[in-house]
């Protein structure tokens, strides 16, 4: 049965700020869904807290809303029990770089098939706009008393670093093209990272839908031969470091796009394969799992 967007649409109210990005992201995911003919009951959400994380609220799907900084080790869990679940986390920069930094890293060094959709505003909007993990050094917001006094995380450099097998940033009204990388991002046999550049118009005032539209190009319309893909580690030396140089260029552009991907990395249920034979054969019920004390 082919779905449209609209099938994933709730009869919850939207409770975000007028030209808020997380409109722009909430469409995104719906299309993506219905591309890819996702069941409802097969596919979840899990977002922290946020103004980010009311997303389950709003996709017709089988979500949950979960706690400050950790949906991804409850999405770890989903997908541990329910290997054919589709798994995407949903949350804000300041949930997943911030409080839940460290399941942040540990998922990439487990490499599980799961989507992590980073809503990227650089403020914790939900609290009044403090200064969150992504907000640029000695920038500062309408919402803060004197400029940001720490430096910013680089959400693609700590996914390269933890092992994520799929690193690609996106524009929150750029739907289309959000759309398209959130269905390569689900169905990479991986961790994959979407960093979605999202404005807040009510509490970021500095890099707002002008700021962002002045820089932002994509990695493909620029260097029409760019080539993300690493098939081995001779690849990967060769790449790497054409590959970081872009992941660290910001300021007066800014790129978009598929920045990595590694297909010769072994996801988790393989490696749980070679240490439990007959693992991946069975389902997930009568798989030969043994608890030891
Ligand atoms: Fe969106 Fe910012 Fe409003 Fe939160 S505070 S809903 S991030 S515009």
């Amino acid at each position: 049965m082919a779905r449209n967007w609209s099938d994933y649409k709730t009869n919850s109210w939207v409770q975000w700020c007028p030209a808020c990005g997380n409109f722009g992201i909430l469409l995104a995911v719906q299309k993506a869904f219905a591309e890819l003919n996702l069941p409802p009951e097969k596919v979840s959400i899990v977002s922290g807290i946020g103004c980010s994380s009311r997303i389950p609220y709003y996709v017709k799907s089988s979500n949950i809303h979960t706690l400050h900084g950790r949906p991804i080790p409850v999405a770890e869990g989903i997908k541990l029990a329910n290997p054919e679940q589709t798994v995407v986390v949903a949350s804000g920069d300041g949930d997943l770089l911030g409080i839940g930094a460290g399941h942040f890293v540990a998922l990439g060094r487990r490499n599980m098939q799961i989507a992590i959709l980073l809503h990227d505003n650089a403020v914790y909007g939900l609290t009044k706009g403090q200064a969150a993990p992504t907000l640029p050094l000695w920038v500062k917001t309408k919402a803060l008393d004197s400029p940001n006094i720490q430096s910013q995380v680089n959400p693609l450099l700590l996914a390269f670093a933890s092992g994520y097998t799929f690193i690609a940033r996106a524009y929150a009204y750029h739907v289309d093209q959000l759309k398209d990388l959130i269905k390569a991002a689900i169905n990479h046999k991986g961790t994959s990272l979407i960093d979605i550049l999202q404005p807040c118009p009510t509490y970021n005032d500095i890099m707002t839908k002008e700021w962002y539209e002045k820089r932002i190009y994509y990695l493909t319309s620029e260097d029409p031969s760019w080539d993300p893909l690493v098939s081995s580690s001779e690849d990967f030396d060769a790449k790497a470091p054409k590959i970081l140089n872009k992941m660290t260029e910001w300021g007066d552009k800014i790129p978009l796009g598929i920045f990595y991907v590694n297909m010769s990395v072994e996801p988790l249920d393989t490696r749980i394969e070679k240490i439990l034979p007959g693992y991946l054969q069975y389902p997930p019920a009568k798989r030969p799992i043994e608890i030891k004390s």
